[in-house]
């Protein structure tokens, strides 16, 4: 280390000391603070954690690159998974050896720094090492953002698309990326995958979320001998996966870390796979170097034996066949003997269930919430004329930031004044959104729907009377008729309140459904799908959708008769089939079914009760819409009939498919 830089960590050590040192001094006798229900506390204060990534954590706590800040891991170890074994960092222990190395005896200052040198650590003096009021164990906080995100999923994208590569898939790959439908939350791509050159966190964080399905679409039909290892590379992404959905949940218990160290266990063996692609720079040019030199040996060797000559071409072409595949698997072998898995950002995963048990969950701890206060410091900075800009960052911030907390305590307030319950929000309710006012009778919703109008509504009445809305609606000519002059308005998109397991908020999937109508100005017509509660036992064709039946929005209307004063929020929807066909143990594979149409009976008329079910058109009321599904094509053709329910997109399908 430079002079300069144990200078600047010098200085480094010195500013936070001014900072923090007073709550040193209030640690014992505590304060009294007005907290924000208004109640004065007598408060004790601790750091207990501090977010940042590797590199700054490595430069607070004075350790050596690339070794482990929590733990004393051995770098030989970090691919191996498992960090249990390590001591973890006991950075008081530090201090007192760094006292001692200089100002101890001959001896005890050459154990001392012997000591530290072992342990790598630095040779200055860390952040925190002597402050009182901090928590040793928590202070050094796994990050989601730059372990998983901006680490590992940076990783495993180079392993996935290096072994699409060298299975020639990577085009199919690039396909099913670019077909990716929307989902709430979650913006498609619009780039087949290789075209992007920067991802950033927010992306790579949205691609964790849809990569498992994609990666297995792709994979879908390997020849015999690619079987094993499409196999393997699917089980190791899908581990990754699962595990880092798993640390984000909100609540835990020891089973769910247990499953989220399981996850991380599998993925450490299925890893070997992509273990080729680990190699570094240098490796691969020497392997390189050392093909040349195998393909010129294996020529030679061949033009001097006296056979070769009366060989026919034929024959010729198949020994230097057999020699080229002979040395391509030596070089693969070299390669898996070269490389390894031993990076740091591997084995903080390690770490991740240990802080779940001590801070309850890694909800709040993400420095995503740190980088976004960067960026608006970022756009303040450009918003300034550069010319001293620190004071006019402050006074671009400073009010934007008073003025959305006070928003926050005025709805705060509001909401103490409006419940007898504090702090519980009103249910969210199923909304419309976007009416298309031009269209209004029962035929103009026919003709929208390009379905005839005594299907039509056979389905609006059969729907009214199963779903109990209306009971006695179709149990009389009458009314069945007065459905021709009630009004039928069709609306582009519906907010489907969608309460998460998670936490005790409601959140709103905004699905939207156009018809054959743009979306918007250049975007192409937008019919989502989505999961379909009936109200009735789980149907032994959806067990692995807990019941749940995937469908795609046909259109979304509102029938209002006046007369009978019938409002009904409806849906017609599209029913899918779960297909028959399990590829992978993630994910169930549906398939669209058309039934054929309906006969009139001998008298001319229809069977009121239509043909409903799996698999065919159907009208719901969209209280039975349960949220929006993620379906992937599972082959780039455009009229692919074969989808992927995924359940990898948000924490509430993960749970909702498979628990
Ligand atoms: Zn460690």
């Amino acid at each position: 280390m430079t002079e300069q830089q144990i200078h600047n960590r010098e200085v480094l050590r010195k500013i936070f000391e001014l900072i923090f040192r007073p709550l040193d001094a209030l640690l014992t006798p505590g304060k009294l603070i007005l907290c924000a229900d208004s109640r004065m506390r007598q408060c004790y204060p601790v750091i207990c954690a501090w977010m940042a990534d590797y590199f700054e954590n490595i430069h607070l706590h004075s350790i050596k690159q690339p070794h482990c800040p929590v733990s004393e891991a051995l770098k030989s170890s970090f691919g191996e998974g498992n960090s249990s074994s390590w001591q973890l960092r006991d950075y008081r222990l530090y201090f007192q050896k760094m006292i001692l190395a200089t100002q101890g005896d001959e001896t005890e200052r050459r154990e001392a720094r012997q000591s530290l040198e072992d342990r790598a650590v630095g040779t200055s003096e860390g952040v925190f090492w002597n402050m009182k009021c901090i928590s040793p164990m928590t202070i050094i906080l796994p990050d989601i953002l730059h372990t998983v995100y901006l680490g590992m999923h940076k990783h495993l994208m180079h392993w996935v698309t290096s072994f699409l590569e060298q299975h020639s898939r990577i085009n199919k790959f690039n396909q099913l990326w670019a077909m990716m439908p929307p989902y709430p939350g979650f913006a498609r791509f619009n780039k087949p995958y290789s075209q992007v050159t920067h991802w950033s966190g927010t992306e790579m964080k949205a691609l964790g979320r849809v990569i498992v399905p994609v990666f297995a679409a792709t994979l879908l039909n390997p020849s015999a001998s690619q079987r094993f290892s499409f196999t393997e590379a699917l089980l190791c992404v899908k581990n990754l996966v699962y595990s880092h959905l798993r640390a984000q949940y909100r609540y835990h218990t020891e089973a769910t870390i247990e499953c989220m160290e399981n996850y991380l266990e599998e993925f450490h063996h299925h890893k070997d796979v992509f273990s080729r692609f680990r190699a570094s720079k240098s490796t691969k040019q020497v392997l390189e170097a050392l093909k040349k030199q195998l393909t010129l040996e294996k020529q030679e060797e061949r033009e001097s034996d006296p056979a070769w000559n009366i060989l026919s071409a034929d024959a010729k072409h198949r020994c230097i066949d057999e020699d080229e595949t002979q040395i391509d698997s030596e070089i693969a072998q070299h390669l898996v003997d070269e490389s390894d898995f031993n990076f740091v950002k591997m084995h903080l995963l390690d770490h991740f269930s240990d802080h779940i048990c001590q801070l309850g969950n890694l909800w709040n701890v993400s420095s995503e919430l740190p980088e976004k206060a960067m960026m608006d410091l970022t756009q303040a900075y450009w918003q300034s004329n550069h010319h001293e800009a620190a004071l006019q960052i402050l006074r671009t911030k400073a009010p934007k930031e008073v003025f959305q907390y006070r928003e926050l305590n005025a709805n705060a307030a509001k909401q103490r004044h409006d419940d007898d319950m504090p702090l519980t929000k009103a249910p969210i309710k199923w909304m419309m959104k976007n009416p298309r006012p031009e269209l209004k009778t029962l035929d103009d919703l026919a003709a929208w729907c390009a379905m005839p109008k005594w299907e039509l509504q056979n389905h609006i009445v059969w729907c009214f009377k199963r779903f109990a809305d209306f009971t006695d609606y179709i149990d009389h000519d009458q009314n069945f008729s007065c459905l021709n002059n009630a009004k039928h308005i069709p609306y582009k998109a519906v907010a489907i309140p969608v309460t998460s397991i998670h936490c005790d908020e409601q959140a709103v999937h905004m699905v939207c459904c156009t018809g054959s109508t743009r979306w918007r100005k250049h975007k192409p017509p937008r019919n989502d799908t989505v999961l379909l509660w009936m109200g009735t036992s789980p149907d032994s064709h959806f067990k692995s959708n807990a019941g749940g039946i995937p469908a795609q929005l046909k259109c979304l209307f509102i029938v209002k008769d006046a007369e009978l004063s019938v409002n009904g929020l409806l849906s017609l929807v599209q029913t899918f089939a779960t297909g028959p066909v399990r590829q992978t143990a993630c994910m169930v594979i549906d398939e669209e079914r058309h039934q054929p149409p309906m006969q009139p009976l001998h008298d001319g008329s229809y069977c009121r009760k239509p043909l409903v079910g799996v698999g065919t058109p159907d009208i719901v009321p969209i209280s039975a819409i349960e949220g929006a599904v993620h379906l992937l094509p599972l082959t780039p053709q455009p009229d692919s009939s074969w989808w992927y329910l995924s359940n990898t997109i948000n924490l509430n399908a993960f749970n909702l498919f498979y628990m």
